[in-house]
């Protein structure tokens, strides 16, 4: 039996793509006899829009599926100070105060979330009093939980290479935005009891960190669904800023949103738009 989840952020409109990773999720919980859980990730400060997620849930309605819906993100923000607090204590937190323009100058490699902090601040502590992120150190929690597993449905059992996103942020620095997102989700699965982590192909390197996040924490270690991602005809995965339609959008032109769900189950996908063909980006 799985409890799957959909968890979109309410910063733009949901299109096809979300429609795809939804129904994926959804069917995943359903032919299993589970549940398929709704989860808004409304901690992005600002760039939250609360009237979007009622939006959401008017979409998935309209593709005509069934949800239970868990507590948004915003009102578990003590739990994921809780969680910081641990690992803190742990000795595995460091204050960071660098800029994302210093940081890009200084890094030495890419990761999967753009440059890998070169450890500025782990070298040399900020002693000032502006605002600090707090990053993971990554080595120092790796060496504390030994090699990692995880599994996916589709892409079998993989190591854990949690080192490849490098020190990343747990707490940010904005005080609107308490926790990253790696925090948060992994803390929210486990308690939202998510069995079997569905979402796009493009977050299978979080999984890394969340998987060693996981073992630090003592939580549950769900299996993961990474599924191929919708394209655009230049290739490019759809996004809500490169303007690709909205579903509210077709819901409010009259287009049938079960019918829509149905191609999408059966890969009959609109014209210009494809299916990737690789299951994860090869590191
Ligand atoms: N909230 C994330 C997003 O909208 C999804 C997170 C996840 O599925 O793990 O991209």
């Amino acid at each position: 039996m799985n409890v799957t989840r959909f968890a979109p952020s309410p910063n733009g409109p949901l299109h096809l793509g979300h429609a795809y990773s939804a129904i994926v999720a959804h069917d995943l919980a359903r032919q299993s006899g589970g549940r398929f859980l709704l989860r808004i990730e409304d901690i992005d400060g600002a760039r939250s829009r609360v009237e979007l997620a009622d939006e959401f849930r008017e979409d998935l309605a309209w593709l005509g599926l069934e949800w239970d819906e868990v507590p948004a993100q915003s009102s578990r923000v003590d739990e994921y100070e809780v969680a910081a607090a641990t690992l803190a204590a742990m000795g595995l937190l460091y204050p960071c105060k660098c800029t994302r323009a210093e940081i890009a100058a200084a890094s030495k490699a890419m990761g999967p979330d753009g440059p890998v902090y070169p450890g500025t601040c782990l070298i040399d502590p900020p002693k000032g009093e502006e605002p600090v992120a707090w990053r993971l150190d990554v080595a120092a929690a790796m060496a504390r939980t030994g090699m990692l597993t995880w599994h996916d449905e589709l892409a079998g059992e993989q190591v854990a290479r949690s080192d490849l996103s490098g020190d990343v942020v747990l707490v940010r620095k904005d005080a609107d935005t308490p926790a990253s997102y790696h925090l948060a989700v992994t803390l929210d699965d486990a308690a939202d009891g998510v069995t079997l982590v569905t979402r796009g192909a493009d977050l299978f390197a979080a999984t890394h960190v969340h998987r060693l996040l996981q073992e630090l924490l003592g939580l549950p270690v769900p299996r993961w669904h990474h599924h191929a991602l919708l394209l655009d005809s230049d290739g490019k995965k759809l996004a809500k800023r490169r303007g690709s339609p909205s579903l509210a959008g077709r819901r409010r032109a009259g287009e049938d949103g079960k019918a829509l769900a149905d191609q999408l189950r059966a890969g009959e996908l609109p014209t210009g738009i494809t299916l990737s063909a690789y299951l994860h980006d090869p590191v």
